[in-house]
């Protein structure tokens, strides 16, 4: 099992009740095949499924604050999360945190993935509440369309 999944069920912070409740962060969570969110979001645009997925890290936010976790500490757990939440595996080229351009990695990507548009509102929500700017994502190469990999570029304004 993910290092990180291990940690987080030792912290009882991902927990598989007894009672058909998954709580992840201490919020209600759902596990559903990759093949129905897809299914979802083939009615929404792009635009939409980013400016939605901007809100998935929310729920962690609280348990992030309580254990004052900030600036790139803040950023290594959401990025180790994008393992876990079964976004692939990712990588940061020459991170320079002063920088206002990131470039981020993710391979092993599952081939019925859902729509990197959920991974680039993920980082982009990720950047900009731990290095406190407002950074945008953009996907420059993506397994869907033919790449071995998936390159998604922040920049902050
Ligand atoms: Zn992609």
């Amino acid at each position: 099992m993910h290092k990180k999944a291990e940690e987080l069920m030792f912290a009882n912070l991902l927990n598989f009740g007894e009672n058909g409740n998954i709580t992840l962060f201490n919020y209600p969570a759902f596990l559903f095949p990759s093949e129905f969110i897809l299914k979802m979001e083939e009615r929404l645009s792009p635009d939409e499924i980013y400016t939605l997925a901007k809100h998935i890290p929310a729920p962690i936010e609280k348990v992030l604050e309580d254990r004052q976790m900030k600036d790139l500490e803040r950023l290594d757990f959401l990025l180790e999360l994008v393992e876990i939440l079964g976004m692939g595996s990712l990588n940061i080229e020459n991170f320079d945190k002063t920088s206002n351009t990131h470039k981020v990695i993710i391979s092993n990507t599952n081939p019925n993935k859902i729509s990197c548009n959920h991974t680039r509102g993920y980082l982009a929500n990720a950047f900009s509440t731990s290095l406190e700017k407002n950074f945008e994502c953009e996907e420059t190469e993506c397994v869907s369309t033919g790449s071995q990999k998936c390159v998604f570029i922040l920049n902050a304004k």
